[in-house]
């Protein structure tokens, strides 16, 4: 990885349209070349119960079984140093049969919910995220700074939010921010009544796409 470079991720109003579009498919294009940074971050990645060809290539070795889930889910486990097993000669040795959640992860919303992290375990994956580079038009302004007030309400309702079966950790409360981000287009509530109305529409929408997730498998 180039640790000069920076990297075009595009107009930010159509990634995020693409972002909030993507949970049908999974799959997000991201321009990583030779990056594996998040192959050697993360201590283990969840597998739904129905990616049975990913199981499959998978040695029963590196998995566990996922005890948040009644319904079969495992977990990919990373070797010590957070490598990924599958990580050989770098590159992904099943990346045809790749875990769902390698194939939806896409590390510029770190950069857009600002939650980069370049020290720590995380560290070459905030390296690697400080890199994108958005464009911006006055709305696609809006929407970051809609992000960025998401960002700060999730911070602000943690106890709220993890109460409620949503995990907390800078990954997911990026994709979490993007998600509910469009309650905040019109502004931060300024009201005790106003934010837990907000606080509830947030967990709708949340909930809204986990059972789309979840549907999709
Ligand atoms: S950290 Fe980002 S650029 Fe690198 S492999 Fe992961 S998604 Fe691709
Ligand atoms: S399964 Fe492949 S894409 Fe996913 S973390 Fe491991 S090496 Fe990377």
């Amino acid at each position: 990885m180039d640790d000069e470079a920076l990297y075009d991720a595009g107009d930010f109003g159509s990634w995020i349209q693409a972002r909030l579009d993507q949970v049908a498919s999974n799959d997000v294009a991201v321009a990583c070349g030779d990056c594996t940074a998040c192959c050697t971050t993360f201590e283990g990645i969840t597998i739904g119960h129905d990616e049975t060809e990913t199981l499959a290539a998978i040695s029963s070795f590196h998995l566990r079984e996922d005890t948040r889930f009644a319904n079969g889910a495992k977990i990919l486990i990373a070797n010590p140093d957070r490598t990924c097993p599958m990580l050989v000669r770098g590159k992904c040795s099943i990346y045809p049969v790749r875990p769902r959640a390698c194939r939806a992860f896409d590390c510029r919303s770190l950069a857009a919910a600002d939650l980069i992290d370049t020290e720590g375990p995380g560290a070459a994956l905030g390296a690697r995220a400080d890199q994108w580079v958005f464009t911006y038009d006055d709305e696609s302004k809006k929407r970051q700074l809609a992000v960025l007030d998401a960002v700060e309400f999730i911070h602000r309702h943690n106890v709220a939010f993890r109460s409620r079966g949503f995990t907390y950790d800078p990954t997911v409360t990026a994709t979490q921010a993007i998600r509910i981000h469009a309650l905040f287009l019109v502004g931060k509530p300024t009201t005790q009544d106003a934010e837990a109305k907000v606080l509830a529409e947030a967990i709708g929408i949340l909930r809204h796409y986990a059972n789309l997730s979840f549907a999709s498998r």
